[in-house]
């Protein structure tokens, strides 16, 4: 296909998911996941197009260890949302799915309800590449979920490793569930990640109000900040009014103080570098002279024999001998 055509079969692509189509909607984001050299300048393109009319939505990022309630939570709020007469957007960003192949979130089996409701688009996580990889296109998603009119995008991930403070990285608020028998290893006083917290929600109260109730004090007790702590049962919908109520407090609240714009604009900026850090180091691991010298600095290095200084101007050496070939 000549460029001309791709540019206009993207331009009718761009006014489709400008118009709500959610068949072009899912096209778009299969063409921004693809590695292809061509797919991503005409995703550079596409993004370029609908990224005037993103932005409007609020991101919410969702973390849990699995079994939490994660997709029993975003399918009763969502469907809550959607009676509100919001548009609801899920994305995931499993990091699971880029070590192994299989997914452990996002799939649509898991939001039977959720999924067919037109006003909701579920999208599993991109399933290939690093977690940057993978953070990078699920960002790039949410754009284009916002061009598409919906007005609360749920990020979620679970609660392992990094992915965390990648997905807080690119929404305005941070939901972390836990279980109400957490007991003294409370599963995400895994300090870091309480940290990027705005709100906990203890699910499955249901099973055990009393448990909630201390797992509650006992959140709230190790925080730095107060935040809202409090129960609910995403099996029987309890305590959901809550959420949304805390979700849009918040937003009013940093919006007035300037804090949710700023906390925009230093996403971007992060995000631009991530970029730029990624393609740097992809072309570097290709790089001839890099490839040739790395096994040795690595063993060299390993082995104690070669200061790791040494090792890396050496290697930054071969790099920078790119265009003398
Ligand atoms: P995820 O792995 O975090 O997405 O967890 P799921 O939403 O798939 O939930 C795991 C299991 O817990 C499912 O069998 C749910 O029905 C159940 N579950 C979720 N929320 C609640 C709740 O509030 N109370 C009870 N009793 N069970 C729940």
């Amino acid at each position: 296909m000549s460029e001309a055509a791709a540019g206009s079969l993207d331009d009718t692509l761009v006014a489709q998911v400008l118009a709500g189509d959610r068949r072009a909607l899912a096209k778009s984001i299969t063409l921004l996941e693809s590695t292809r050299a061509a797919d991503r300048a005409r995703g550079d393109a596409l993004l370029g197009a609908i990224l005037p009319h993103s932005g409007y939505a609020i991101r919410v990022g969702i973390s849990g260890v699995p079994g939490v309630g994660k997709s029993t939570l975003i399918e009763t709020l969502g469907l809550q949302l959607i009676a509100q007469g919001h548009k609801v957007a899920v994305l995931a960003v499993d990091p699971s799915s880029t070590l192994s192949g299989g997914s452990i979130l996002g799939d649509k089996t898991r939001m039977e309800r959720l999924s067919a409701e037109a006003a909701a688009f579920i999208r599993p996580s991109p399933s290939s590449g690093t977690l940057g990889g993978v953070a990078e296109k699920t960002r790039e998603a949410m754009l284009v979920c916002e061009a598409a009119g919906f007005d609360v995008v749920l990020v979620e991930t679970v609660g392992v490793g990094q992915s965390e403070s990648a997905v807080s990285g690119m929404t305005d608020l941070f939901l972390l569930l836990q279980l109400p028998n957490a007991g003294d290893d409370l599963q995400a006083i895994k300090r870091g990640v309480m940290e990027l917290a705005d709100l906990v929600v203890v699910n499955k109260s249901d099973l055990d109000p009393a448990a909630a109730a201390r797992a509650i004090a006992q959140i709230e007790s190790g925080l730095r900040k107060p935040l809202p702590v409090f129960a609910a049962s995403a099996l029987h919908g309890q305590g959901f009014e809550r959420i949304w109520v805390e979700v849009q407090r918040l937003v009013t609240e940093r919006r007035e103080s300037g804090e949710f714009e700023a906390r925009r604009r230093t996403q971007a900026l992060a995000w631009m570098w991530d970029i730029v850090h990624a393609r740097l180091m992809a072309g570097f691991h290709e790089h001839p002279g890099v490839q040739a010298a790395l096994p040795a600095m690595l063993r060299e290095v390993g082995e104690g024999r070669l200061p790791a200084g040494a090792a890396a101007r050496r290697l930054l050496q071969e790099y920078d001998r790119r265009g003398e070939r």
